[in-house]
């Protein structure tokens, strides 16, 4: 099942925010993730999808108002009266029903989309932002969502306390109706009732007869180590509630890490660049070289260290998610020339360049062998 992001979280305006707000939220977001500007990036593609379908319901008082009270349930549902736009199933659900008669079942999603049958509450997103120390050593994070929940006074029926929903009188409570089209009976969704079989006579004041409100939830999340840019935590049961009795749907937690300033994370090995002077190549050196976590370690560079030289320190990278296992550091050398010398440095850089035989440079010396062999053929 796709998840689904909270329409405000998406636009990152406020639950209150006024029309004139959303649309200018909508545009800069839209200006900023522009497929054109980001072609073949499919996730900037689908955070303009995401993006446009959020603006979509938002921008539209109506199918907003029925997000506010619903959640995602809202906009698309055709029995509360979200026809123009949304989805209507009715054709497909009565196509299903005959070939369920036909064949026996199997074309599946009849089933689901009769309304009155148990449902999955939908699933929903949260975008979640951590630092690249508190993906590698794992954390605990709490953060606050929206979602829609059965009304408290109602317990999620949409009548008055004290009352029930009765049983819908056009389609007796199966929440579809035959209707005789030439040779062919279609069976569509009862409209009274919006397919679910029962109609409210007297609705809850709290909820005005939907059953859902939308409620603010701050939900705490054990982050493991080892966690990576891209991946998902999913915490079960807690996205909507279901339907008719059916299970709740999940909350789906996508971590996005930040980069960090020095290193960078190639699975469980981390990369770090490390400039050392040329003199330090040339006669080596003992170097501190940062971890990950603020704490530092000595390397020692032999002597004769090459540009673009690597040293392994194994054990030293970020743990692999679920194990014990912990990948290495892996340290790029980059030999830096110095630049802006005195005087005094140059003498001494000549009197060194003076007292080379050649065979201190041994790639040099190579090409220069291959050299003279070509014109002297
Ligand atoms: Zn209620
Ligand atoms: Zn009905």
């Amino acid at each position: 099942m796709a998840t689904k992001r909270d329409y405000y979280e998406v636009l990152g305006v406020d639950k209150n925010a006024s029309a004139e707000d959303i649309k200018k939220a909508y545009r800069k977001l839209a200006k900023e993730c522009h497929p054109d500007l980001h072609p073949n990036d499919k996730q900037a593609e689908e955070r303009f999808k995401e993006l446009n379908e959020a603006n979509e319901v938002l921008s539209d008082p109506e199918k907003r108002a029925r997000y506010d009270q619903f959640g995602h349930d809202g906009p698309n549902m055709g029995g509360f009266g979200g026809g123009a736009g949304g989805f209507d199933f009715s054709g497909f659900g009565g196509m299903g029903d005959i070939f369920d008669q036909l064949f026996g079942g199997g074309m599946g999603a009849s089933a689901a989309q009769r309304r009155n049958a148990p449902m999955q509450g939908n699933d929903l997103r949260y975008d979640l932002r951590i630092s690249f120390e508190e993906a590698a050593f794992g954390c605990e994070k709490s953060f606050e969502f929206t979602r829609s929940e059965n009304c408290d006074t109602c317990h999620g029926t949409g009548a008055k306390p004290g009352t029930q929903p009765k049983t819908c009188p056009t389609c007796k409570g199966t929440g579809q109706v035959r209707v005789s089209g030439g040779f062919m009976v279609t069976v569509r969704t009862c409209s009274t009732c919006g397919g679910t079989g029962k109609v409210i006579t007297d609705k809850c004041s709290a909820c005005a007869g939907t059953g859902r409100l939308r409620r603010r939830r701050t939900a705490s999340v054990k982050v493991p180590a080892g966690i990576d840019n891209g991946q998902t935590i999913v915490m079960n049961g807690q996205g909507e509630p279901g339907r008719n009795g059916g299970p709740n749907g999940d909350l789906y937690i996508q971590i996005t890490v930040r980069p960090h300033k020095l290193f960078k994370r190639d699975g469980t090995n981390l990369h770090l660049e490390l400039p050392i002077s040329f003199t330090q190549a040339a006669l080596g050196a003992d170097i501190d070289v940062p971890t990950l976590g603020g704490g530092k370690t000595t390397v020692h560079i032999p002597e004769g260290t090459q540009n673009d030289a690597e040293i392994r320190l194994k054990g030293q990278g970020i743990q692999q998610l679920r194990s014990a296992y912990r990948g290495d550091l892996i340290l790029h050398i980059r030999v830096e020339i110095p630049r802006r010398l005195s005087e005094k440095q140059k003498d001494l850089l000549r009197q060194f360049e003076d007292a080379s035989s050649g065979k201190e440079y041994e790639t040099r010396k190579s090409f220069l062998d291959k050299v003279k062999e070509l014109f002297n053929g």
